[in-house]
């Protein structure tokens, strides 16, 4: 809370380092934006993260852009852009994994960056989805559009609130919806999400986006544990 409203009446502060940021420099600065540890994936396509999905669902890619290490640079990101209304961040940090994307020698273009959706109890707490932002970045470098209401997350039911339960429903791919499909048919949609860690969620969303006819995926996300 305190920091969401030093970030509005100080947004020219660095969102990692807290200095004050140059004339040129934009919400992370010079510095910090070197120091990031990035992970290189998008030069292998056979990278760890592609790697999750194996066996499980076909992806065109998979990669994250940045390093997620405990009390590092990067999770003081990742707690800024969900907790600390710095959307920003996500925005900016969604511009890199875009850049990185964009460098991936692919036959089909992307056609739509698709967030993953939150929950809706969540969404009411934050506010905001942080990947809708992070899609926004990768959709300004990519010249694409973005969906944000192509893939909703299903309503669960009373017998489902017991965690185990659910997360048994949540790797069926039950625990998501599609709307308005038809227009995606045929098509490349890359879902993008902040952190991966065992990659459920996104393989979930990826089963529920195969139903559209034809369709191409890939996966992008900031980071990886
Ligand atoms: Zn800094």
């Amino acid at each position: 809370m305190l920091r969401a409203l030093i970030n509005l009446l100080y947004p020219n502060l660095c969102a990692s380092c807290q200095e004050v940021l140059l004339k040129n420099e934009n919400v992370i600065c010079y510095n910090c934006m070197l120091d990031i540890p990035r992970s290189s994936h998008y030069q292998d396509i056979e990278n760890p993260v592609a790697k999750l999905f194996w066996g499980k669902i076909k992806l065109e890619m998979a990669l994250s852009t940045f390093i997620f290490v405990k009390k590092g640079k990067v999770q003081r990101l990742m707690h800024e852009l969900k907790y600390n209304g710095n959307t920003k961040v996500g925005e900016l940090m969604g511009v890199e994994l875009g850049k990185e994307i964009d460098k991936i020698e692919i036959t089909d273009k992307v056609d739509v960056v698709v967030p993953v959706p939150l929950h809706k109890k969540k969404l009411k707490q934050r506010g905001y989805n942080q990947s809708v932002f992070i899609a926004i970045g990768v959709a300004k470098v990519l010249t694409c559009e973005i969906n944000t209401t192509l893939l909703k997350r299903a309503e669960r039911s009373e017998s489902q609130t017991k965690k185990s339960k659910y997360e048994r429903w949540e790797n069926v791919g039950s625990a998501f919806t599609l709307t308005d499909a038809s227009q995606y048919i045929g098509k490349h949609i890359l879902l993008v999400d902040d952190v991966v860690t065992t990659g459920a969620t996104l393989e979930a969303c990826c089963k529920k986006l195969k139903e559209i006819k034809g369709v191409k995926l890939s996966v992008g996300t900031l980071a990886s544990a």
